[in-house]
């Protein structure tokens, strides 16, 4: 028993004590440098650049303390991933001696040699250097390793002309917008200035595989996913894997990957099995956007970390297997004004006006911008998911749940719904209060992209690998739009609030009503009825990052200072440039193994039942010609496919540029060497099935 509390207390004290938290920071700060820091990291007030020195020791201090022997700028250049070029303390100060030094220019910039990190054109090849700009909004943290410690400081990443090369500058310009938008829509409603803030709670979906098999799949070692594989006999079509018992193996391993989220004050909440054999979900309680999306990067390198040390492999891909889900990251998103949520509705009539407007706000944003927020989840992993019938199609549109989809027709219609309770007239904004209505359970609405969840919508389209902050700044900056082209409207108008926001939102219902959707997202209907409606349905990559250069995106996104026209383009070059790149990889891994791993192994038994053919027809033997006659038959043909989908593979990589030629000689090749993994003896195949990579860990 007390050991017991001993480990509950452990928890406790060590969540976030590798965290410079305010607890620390107080600890190590003279109270007044203490208090201005901590007011930045709150309300993001601007730094005071004259505490840099003095918040650079305290931080040192306490980093040293934490056995810390180097730090390193933090930050999220746009190749998806995380980068950190670590620098040590230790500073020689005369012969032998040395001192440990961290200074407030060490702290607030940094300049890095940018010249390999992708920038899309940004960067003249002239002028090659980054630089990194402390976010005294995400705390410093460190991370351990197994022989020391490094002082991660969370950065912005830019080029010498301040464009921005990275995921986090944009977020940030992003939440300013909505936060100013919000405030200002909330001053309509009679509200003073109050603490906004954008919450993000991102769900990661992951696979983990024995490293075993892993270690033999070229494929996996190097796409992250497997370009071969026959479908197993069974897979997940007993749905017995999702919300299953977790073996004690896996739970092993989450524990350790909780265990250290904890300690770097990330919320780890929720752990179970998902749908596919061998898929997990982790989900955090939601914190605020700028942290949370930190924060999902740090979980995708623990849950790979953690899964390296004990034998496993965490695939992040949102595809690695055919035939089973795929791995998406659901980024629940709402606005919290003065500590409430205003996507909760509320009891009282005034907030549910509120409510209802930024509702309204949203349907109109995501209407007007479906394609610019379906290009926030482009990727060729994503390509995979999208539409395949076990993810939200590649068409953006909304889920309400039935009661608030009544309500919005009740406004829309001015007329009650059959059934309503004694209302004459249908919803009146600000007059009525809201029915109750049931939280939503997410799993029953799995095929819509963008769902309201009872008090936040859920975004489902983005995929496991991809880092939040792309599809949130998207949301961000249409809301703001959104909500500040209500505002207009309302400053127009005169006459009694009540009635002028209720004719608003009727107007705006109407208009862009075609959004809302709440059938079957799978359906085969669904297509041909979102194409009637006029939305977009952008299936693949290229399609997908064209409405970076639309005008009408490039106009928005300037307009609040959230990206460039230069940025906006470089974002499509390095997308279009990643996207090539992946395929083109994924094509020569496909020709190489179907070469040099299968082809051999094919030839070899191929020969072997020749050989036998013959020698039986010697023999005489009167048993058995027919049954290998057969199987030479159909490997012989097999092998001759196999020569000419090779070939058909040799000559798409020849065009690097037409990535659809080279996914389509990739499926050619992986039907024909599917269908013979099925036909050789299991003992000789040279890669590891599905049946044992899904089920054996
Ligand atoms: P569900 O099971 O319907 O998905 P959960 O309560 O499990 O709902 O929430 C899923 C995710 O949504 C969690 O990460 C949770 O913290 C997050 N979430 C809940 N409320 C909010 C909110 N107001 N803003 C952002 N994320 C939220
Ligand atoms: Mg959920």
């Amino acid at each position: 028993m007390t050991d017991m509390l001993e480990v509950q207390d452990k928890v406790l004290q060590t969540y976030g004590e590798d965290v410079f938290s305010e607890r620390e920071i107080r600890r190590y700060l003279p109270k007044s440098t203490a208090a201005k820091l901590i007011a930045t990291m709150r309300d993001g007030k601007p730094m005071d650049a004259s505490i840099a020195d003095v918040v650079a020791h305290g931080m040192k201090e306490w980093a040293l303390a934490k056995g810390a022997t180097h730090f390193t700028h933090w930050f999220q250049p746009l190749t998806g991933g995380t980068a950190e070029k670590h620098d040590a303390f230790l500073e020689p100060a005369g012969v032998a001696l040395a001192v440990h030094k961290f200074s407030g220019k060490n702290l607030i910039g940094g300049e890095t040699d940018a010249s390999s990190f992708p920038s899309g054109g940004l960067r003249s090849t002239f002028e090659a250097r980054g630089y990194t700009a402390w976010d005294p909004t995400s705390p410093a943290f460190i991370k351990r390793h197994e022989n020391g410690a490094t002082l991660c400081i969370p950065t912005a990443f830019c080029a010498y002309t301040g464009a921005a090369l990275d995921m986090k500058t944009p977020l940030l310009r992003s939440i300013q917008a909505v936060k100013r938008a919000t405030e200002r829509l909330m001053e309509k409603f009679g509200k003073g200035k109050a603490h906004v803030e954008i919450t993000l709670g991102a769900e990661q979906e992951y696979f983990l595989i024995d490293r075993e098999f892993y270690l033999k799949r070229p494929d996996l070692l190097q796409t992250g996913r497997t370009v071969f594989g026959a479908a197993p006999a069974k897979h997940q079509q007993l749905d017995d894997h999702y919300f299953g018992s977790i073996r004690p193996r896996i739970l092993k391993f989450m524990t350790e990957v909780e265990q250290r989220l904890w300690k770097l004050g990330i919320p780890a909440k929720t752990r179970h099995n998902e749908v596919a054999p061998a898929q997990f979900e982790l989900a955090p309680m939601f914190e605020d956007l700028n942290l949370a999306v930190d924060h999902n990067m740090l979980v995708m390198e623990t849950l790979r970390q953690c899964a390296e040390s004990n034998g496993l492999v965490c695939l992040l891909h949102e595809k690695p297997f055919e035939g089973v889900n795929g791995s998406g990251k659901h980024c629940n998103w709402s606005i919290a004004y003065d500590g409430k949520n205003l996507l909760s509705p509320g009891e009282s009539p005034r907030d549910n006006a509120i409510f209802l407007t930024f509702l309204s706000a949203i349907i109109r944003a995501i209407d007007l911008h479906a394609d610019i927020l379906r290009m926030s989840t482009a990727g060729a992993g994503n390509d995979h998911r999208l539409g395949a019938n076990e993810a939200p199609p590649a068409i953006i549109s909304i889920f309400l749940g039935d009661e608030l989809s009544a309500v919005m027709r009740e406004i829309e219609t001015g007329h009650k719904e059959e059934g309503a309770k004694n209302k004459a007239k249908g919803m009146k904004i600000g007059v009525d209060t809201l029915p109750p209505l049931p939280r939503d359970t997410t799993d029953r609405n799995r095929t819509s992209p963008f769902a309201f969840t009872g008090n936040k919508f859920e975004f489902r389209a983005p995929g496991s690998s991809q880092n939040c902050a792309a599809s949130q700044m998207v949301l961000n900056t249409i809301v703001a739009e959104s909500i500040d082209a209500i505002c207009d409207k309302l400053d127009a108008l005169g006459g009694d609030f009540n009635e002028e926001l209720q004719k608003l939102l009727q107007r705006l219902i109407r208009k862009h009503k075609r959004v809302l959707f709440s059938g079957d997202g799978y359906g085969a209907d669904w297509p041909k009825e979102a194409a009637k409606r006029g939305l977009p349905n952008l299936r693949s990559t290229p399609e997908a990052i064209a409405p970076l250069k639309d005008p009408v995106n490039i106009a928005l996104f300037s307009k609040y200072g959230v990206l460039t026209e230069g940025e906006m383009a470089s974002r499509h070059e390095i997308a279009q440039e990643d996207y090539e790149s992946r395929i083109l990889i994924e094509g020569k891994v496909t020709l190489e193994i179907a070469r040099s791993m299968i082809r051999p192994v094919v030839a070899d038994e191929f020969s072997r039942l020749a050989t036998a053919i013959g020698q039986a027809k010697k023999d005489g033997l009167k048993v058995g010609l027919r049954g290998l006659g057969a199987l030479s038959q159909k490997l012989g043909a097999g092998l001759d496919d196999l020569h000419v989908k090779c070939e058909k593979m040799d000559k798409a990589l020849e065009s690097p540029n037409r990535p659809e030629v080279i996914i389509d000689a990739m499926q050619d090749l992986r039907r024909t060497v599917d269908r013979l993994e099925l036909l050789v003896d299991d003992t000789r195949w040279p890669l590891p099935k599905y049946r044992q990579m899904l089920f054996i860990y």
